[in-house]
């Protein structure tokens, strides 16, 4: 082992598949997870378990850790940046709290001329009247949501469900006709340095990722965009490790970029079989200093997510030397739940 210990704080499948990668570049982790049944218990050995708000937790995780990063963006901001007074956190704590809300992070993508949504920020019903020119629109939580959580779709101005919480902030985006979803996946290791993959083709079912491919279908002016802007976020916020650029492409060819992940990124899934360094172990590499390698495609590939009892058509199941299933090991099957992936690489 080496002698760094990488603190990971969350216990999903993207901490675990994290943990996986940085163990084979024989570096240690220490999982810290506030889900006592989180998918870290069955898939990592060093865990802490307990809410990230506990002195002693956090005490005890700092001593164990020289690094700390993270696998979700919804860590209060007060508690990345307490720990990163004593062990460095990484990505800053400081880009995490520009992109948990929507609004902070629409502007500071318009500001960098990157196109997005029309958006505007909305606290109460007579906002929502006031921006008409955005309806048909999405209102969305400016913080905490996401796979389509606290989202409503607003069809009329006069038509707005009772259901909405106006004790929190919402941003209403102009509805775009989309023709297709990509994300860029880059890691950055310092100023100019960094390994970008190509373009991923989404396909979302009922606002969850569902399919991801490589290559995108998507002009080469679309790709080179995409690229651009992605580089200029991960320049502009001084970025270290792995993030993901969510983006929409609508019926006229425009693209917009829809969300910033400050993390690993479930399209990024298929880099595991499809690169020679996949998305986490440049995100390792990134935040523990190590050499940043050329990363390379080696096969196309593509991914299912499977979702709630998708899993059981593949537990037990042998598969071909190009498939890969990935079982999450979650102690029980929801609805809507990411329960696992599968991989199927072009050979
Ligand atoms: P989000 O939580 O912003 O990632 O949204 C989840 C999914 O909802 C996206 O991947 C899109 O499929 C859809 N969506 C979100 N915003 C818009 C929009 N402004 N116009 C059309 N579809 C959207």
């Amino acid at each position: 082992m080496s002698n760094i210990t990488l603190g990971i704080i969350g216990g999903g499948q993207l901490g675990c598949l994290l943990s996986q990668a940085a163990n084979k570049l024989n570096i240690e982790t220490v999982i810290f997870s506030d889900d006592k049944n989180s998918p870290a218990k069955n898939l990592t050995k060093n865990f802490i378990i307990g809410n990230y708000d506990d002195e002693n937790l956090i005490k005890e995780f700092l001593s164990k850790v020289n690094i700390i990063t993270y696998e979700f963006e919804n860590i209060p901001y007060k508690i990345l940046k307490k720990l990163n007074e004593i062990k460095p956190v990484l990505p800053k704590p400081e880009i995490n709290k520009l992109i948990q809300n929507r609004f902070t992070e629409k502007d500071f993508l318009n500001k960098n001329n990157i196109r997005t949504t029309r958006y505007a920020l909305i606290k109460d019903e007579d906002d929502i009247k006031i921006n008409d020119g955005l309806i048909p629109g999405l209102l969305k939580t400016c913080t905490l949501g996401y796979d389509g959580k606290g989202q409503f779709k607003i069809n009329k101005k006069d038509d707005i469900s009772s259901e909405i919480d106006f004790s929190k902030e919402y941003i209403l985006e102009k509805f775009i006709n989309l023709k297709k979803e990509i994300s860029v996946i880059i890691s950055r290791f310092g100023h100019q340095r960094y390994e970008i993959y190509e373009p991923i083709e989404n396909v979302h079912q009922d606002q969850i990722l569902k399919y991801s491919k490589i290559p995108a279908e998507i002009s080469d002016k679309i790709k080179n965009q995409a690229i651009d802007w992605s580089t200029i976020i991960a320049e502009e916020l001084d970025y270290i490790g792995t993030l993901c650029v969510e983006f929409f492409i609508d019926n006229k060819d425009n693209l917009y970029a829809n969300e910033i992940a400050p993390r690993v990124h479930n399209s990024g899934h298929l880099t595991i079989n499809s690169h020679n360094i996949s998305q986490f172990e440049n995100h390792v590499r990134a935040v523990c200093g190590l050499e940043k390698l050329e990363t390379k495609k080696i096969h196309n590939a593509r991914m299912i997510n499977l979702i709630g009892a998708d899993i059981e058509d593949y537990r037990g199941k042998s598969f071909k030397d190009n498939e890969f299933f990935f079982d999450y090991l979650k102690n029980e099957i929801r609805d809507k739940r990411k329960m696992g992936h599968f991989t199927i690489v072009e050979k």
